[in-house]
């Protein structure tokens, strides 16, 4: 098998990272769809994490801040399969010292079929979306599989 057929479940693990200029628009943004948000589990960057809970006061488990490695603890979550939503408000006009970090957990999201919003409007398709209610299954690349084979050939 060269898939693995992976499951979102009906409550999901949704990461909420938003750049400086972003985080107010992404609080925002989060008091507008806090009944839907409080049913799911929610983790964040530092700072992210923590001033959502502080202005709209849904618990949001808060990961290292973004500069200190906090979107490479993401990625690694996503890997592990333990966040399979992502809504990230990066900021398209200010140069960012993480930038490697951004692009990578943009990619590994992409490697694991991760659904992933990276502005307000992506964001909000994504969260009226039906499949907000439903588990949903999605094939991932059968990484075991994939080592078997590379350590075989190369
Ligand atoms: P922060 O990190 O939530 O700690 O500010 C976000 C980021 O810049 O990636």
């Amino acid at each position: 098998m060269d898939h693995l057929t992976m499951t979102i479940r009906k409550q999901k693990n949704i990461a909420l990272i938003a750049h400086d200029q972003k985080k107010h628009e992404l609080i925002e943004w989060c008091e507008a769809h806090k009944d839907i948000l409080s049913r799911h589990f929610l983790c964040g960057t530092g700072t992210t994490a923590r001033m959502i809970t502080d202005y709209t006061g849904l618990p949001v488990k808060g990961y290292n801040s973004g500069p200190l490695g906090g979107d490479q603890q993401i990625g690694a979550k996503i890997v592990e399969g333990k966040i399979d939503f992502v809504i990230f408000f990066s900021d398209p006009l200010t140069a960012q010292p993480h930038d490697p970090d951004v692009k990578a957990l943009l990619r590994i999201a992409q490697v694991y079929d991760i659904p992933i919003a990276n502005n307000k409007a992506s964001a909000d398709f994504m969260i009226t979306s039906p499949l907000m209610e439903e588990e949903y299954e999605h094939d991932i690349i059968n990484f075991k599989q994939n080592i078997e084979k590379r350590a075989g050939t190369l």
